[in-house]
């Protein structure tokens, strides 16, 4: 789903809103899922983005000043001000946030890639516990999750609502210059940290992100969550535990290529594990360097237009070395696209 259709009322997410949205932690989606806000603007009306923007602001400034003077200080609105053709309508979800009966707010920083970011936790009344708990995991564990690939944040500040509903949801994205993350639970007994890892993974790894095929797009905030838990050592474990002696072959009901978006919401985690394992083997092979090279490339490429399994192989054999590509190519396929193409390559 496209964000801004999504906000201008013209897509129709129903697959991620309807009763069908139960989404668990490791499989979680990445789509943003606040309410939409009520106010609808017509596609590149600038002026009116800006009015917009303006008197969403008035109306966080009603209900909590401090956060008001935050977001009037974020590059990205005064950016949207002067120049509002990028995507105009994120404060006005957080407005539709604060402006919740009994809503709190909870602001701190996070210290991620040589910059501090704000953080804006807007959460359901009774639920304070649950955002410090998040703020302290995101202050923890996100720059953890970047440093994984030492990929470049182009975000200013994260805002994340917490509240209460009848579903479990959640989601993480970032866009223009905000990140988000959204977490809707019955209640708030689990606990919620593997989620907000693999949400927070979704705001390093999704920035201004075109789509991408969903095995790729769940797989790495899951990988860097484990990283971010447990290191280099979790890696070696989470593989050691898919391919130890004497392990029967992994489960591929078919190729990775296959997964859908249908696939992730129905709960299915296959495409997850073969992801994680694929992207261990491929780092394993080519290297530190060579994968953060692959991931950085990757999200260059991302940014531009939506990118295909054929763009994610050429991209890894790129940053492979030349003796291994036909290995890597090779497993690739395998898994992917379910062929057993180029194995005689020398
Ligand atoms: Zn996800």
């Amino acid at each position: 789903m496209n964000l801004e259709d999504f906000l201008r009322g013209t897509a129709k997410p129903i697959a991620l809103l309807g009763t069908a949205a139960y989404l668990t932690a490791s499989v979680a989606c990445n789509n943003w899922l606040f309410p939409p806000p009520t106010a609808s603007i017509p596609p590149n009306s600038i002026p009116a983005a800006a009015v917009l923007q303006e008197e969403n602001l008035a109306v966080i400034r009603k209900y909590q000043p401090k956060l008001a003077d935050i977001i009037a200080a974020q590059p990205w609105y005064t950016d949207r001000l002067t120049q509002p053709k990028k995507i105009y309508a994120d404060i006005g979800l957080i407005k539709v946030g604060i402006a919740r009966p009994g809503a709190g707010y909870l602001g701190d920083k996070v210290m991620l890639d040589g910059k501090e970011r704000d953080i804006a936790i807007i959460y359901d009344a009774g639920l304070e516990k649950t955002a410090n708990y998040a703020a302290a995991t995101i202050k923890r564990d996100l720059p953890k999750i970047q440093s994984f690939t030492n990929l470049p944040i182009s975000w200013s500040m994260i805002a994340v609502n917490i509240q209460l509903g009848p579903e479990r949801v959640a989601a993480g994205h970032s866009l223009a210059g905000i990140a988000k993350i959204f977490l809707s639970f019955p209640n708030y007994d689990v606990d919620i940290r593997d989620i907000i890892l693999h949400e927070g993974g979704h705001t390093v790894y999704e920035q201004d992100s075109k789509t991408s095929p969903i095995w790729y797009r769940e797989t790495m905030p899951e990988l860097a969550g484990v990283f971010a838990s447990d290191g280099e050592q979790g890696l070696v474990k989470r593989l050691s535990l898919l391919e130890y002696p004497g392990r029967p072959p992994l489960i591929r009901t078919k190729p990775l290529s296959q997964f859908t978006l249908q696939d992730h919401i129905n709960g299915e985690a296959e495409h997850v594990t073969r992801g994680i394992y694929l992207l261990i083997k491929f780092r394993k092979s080519a290297g530190e360097d060579n994968f953060a090279a692959f991931i950085r490339d990757t999200d260059t490429l991302k940014r531009t237009r939506q990118i295909t399994d054929a763009d994610l192989r050429e991209q890894m054999l790129l940053h492979t070395p030349d003796q291994l590509k036909s290995n890597v190519a090779a497993m690739y396929d395998l898994e992917v696209f379910g062929t057993e193409t180029q194995t005689n390559q020398k």
